[in-house]
């Protein structure tokens, strides 16, 4: 074969060019049928780098996976050929709306060990994660313009949604202890003295995704009040708080209120989150408005995923499965720790988180995280840059390293590997 019919490929036949042809002149007609909606939707970053992170080779420290291989999985793939088998005429037809009545019920009992005690069934709206949670809730509460408080970081998932209902969203910073009541109070004076309506405060008081950083429980009745007083909404994320490491959970803010806080929780962090199973504890007066909303997308949570749940709570002990996840991230998290602290090159800092996946990194001011991405993945680890975590398009000194899918040992590596490059970064 000679060089030019190589460079000229093989000839295409006439009805594959008439199909492209097609195609491009339907893409062409279709773009001015796009929403102004659309174009707020974003790929988000973290979705971006999770392909790449799939490279062998690679120690990624950029997806916030859980570890799912200590599952007791050949006795949930029986749980699942039971289901199907035994009970397939309910497990594959159409279900309620809200969700079973007995995984609701049993959603009630997870979240009184971590200290909301008054949940009843009828409270809870079932929803495909929690992701879809927060988007039934931009959803039901905010008109385009209207804002969204959020704390600075935030997770990227609630950011895209945000975004895409063409909210307005404003950041209030953190300190240590999280949320700082004082920023909030101010922001919230600034923004109504604008004119603005304000609809939520969107928070992850646990282990803050991506920064790890942990509302410290004298704060929490505080910044609920401070959104009472001032007539909005907190919608409290909560997919990690029964991974604190040590001593008990750390009641939620929905535990001091049940009227000015929608809470939701998540199978992702706890069990799998394949499943995509999640939940919101909606204020009664709020229920009606946001079931219905859920019912609009997906008319009912998939019904064999939710039954598989509750054989799961009802037949294992998912208290324990929970203490071997606490143990192991935690085992994980020190690793992350103690190689950090061997050898990041002075003037980094970063979060030692209670809990959770994440810890954040902060490098000198002036560093921009992003560009140093791609060295990283040269010399095979990854992160995610911190500007993915916030709504502005401002270059940003953090990154956040998530410790939850790697083994000690590499995570060990993964460290070892990216400190040269943070190192000449810095140097530059
Ligand atoms: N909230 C936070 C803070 C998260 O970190 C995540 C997942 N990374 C979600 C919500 C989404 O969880 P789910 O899988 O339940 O949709």
């Amino acid at each position: 074969m000679t060089h030019e019919t190589l460079d000229a490929g093989p000839e295409l036949p006439a009805e594959a060019i008439d199909a492209i042809e097609r195609a491009a002149t339907a893409a062409h007609r279709h773009e001015g049928l796009f929403s102004e909606r659309a174009a707020h939707i974003k790929q988000s970053a973290v979705r971006d780098v999770f392909d790449i992170s799939m490279r062998p080779g690679l120690v990624s420290l950029a997806g916030g996976n859980p570890y799912l291989q200590s599952l007791p999985l050949e006795k949930l793939g029986q749980t699942a050929a039971r289901i199907i088998t035994e009970e397939g005429m309910t497990a594959l037809q159409y279900g309620g709306g809200q969700g079973t009545e007995e995984l609701r019920t049993q959603i009630c009992e997870i979240m009184a060990a971590e200290g909301i005690t008054d949940a009843r069934p009828e409270n809870v709206v079932i929803t495909a994660g929690s992701q879809s949670a927060q988007d039934v809730a931009t959803k039901v509460f905010c008109n385009p313009g209207d804002v969204v408080l959020v704390e600075n970081p935030t997770y990227v998932g609630a950011l895209n949604t945000f975004e895409a209902y063409q909210v307005q969203v404003e950041t209030v910073d953190m300190d240590d202890n999280g949320l700082v009541p004082e920023l909030l109070e101010a922001k919230i004076a600034e923004l109504q003295a604008e004119g603005k309506n304000i609809k939520f405060l969107y928070t992850i008081p646990n282990f803050n995704n991506p920064s790890g950083i942990t509302l410290s429980p004298a704060r929490r009745q505080h910044i609920v009040d401070i959104c009472s007083n001032a007539n909005i909404l907190v919608l409290e994320d909560n997919p990690y708080g029964l991974l604190r490491f040590d001593g008990k959970p750390l009641a939620p803010m929905r535990a001091a209120n049940a009227h000015d806080v929608i809470y939701m929780g998540s199978f992702s962090k706890i069990f799998a989150p394949g499943l995509r199973i999640g939940w919101a504890l909606v204020p009664e007066h709020l229920q009606r408005r946001f079931y219905l909303a859920s019912e609009a997308v997906t008319l009912c949570p998939p019904t064999l995923n939710q039954m598989i749940i509750s054989a799961y709570l009802r037949d294992y002990d998912w208290r324990a499965q929970i203490d071997t996840y606490r143990a192991l991230y935690e085992e994980r998290c020190n690793a992350l720790l103690v190689a950090l602290a061997e050898h990041m090159p002075p003037g980094l800092s970063w979060t030692k988180p209670e809990g959770g996946f994440f810890v954040w990194v902060t490098l000198p001011d002036g560093v921009d995280t992003y560009p140093l991405l791609k060295k990283a993945i040269e010399a095979g680890v990854v992160f995610i840059p911190g500007a993915a975590f916030t709504h502005s398009d401002e270059p940003s000194n953090k990154l956040r390293l998530a410790f939850s899918a790697v083994p000690p040992e590499s995570i060990a590596e993964g460290v070892r590997r990216l400190a040269p490059v943070l190192q000449e970064a810095i140097d530059v």
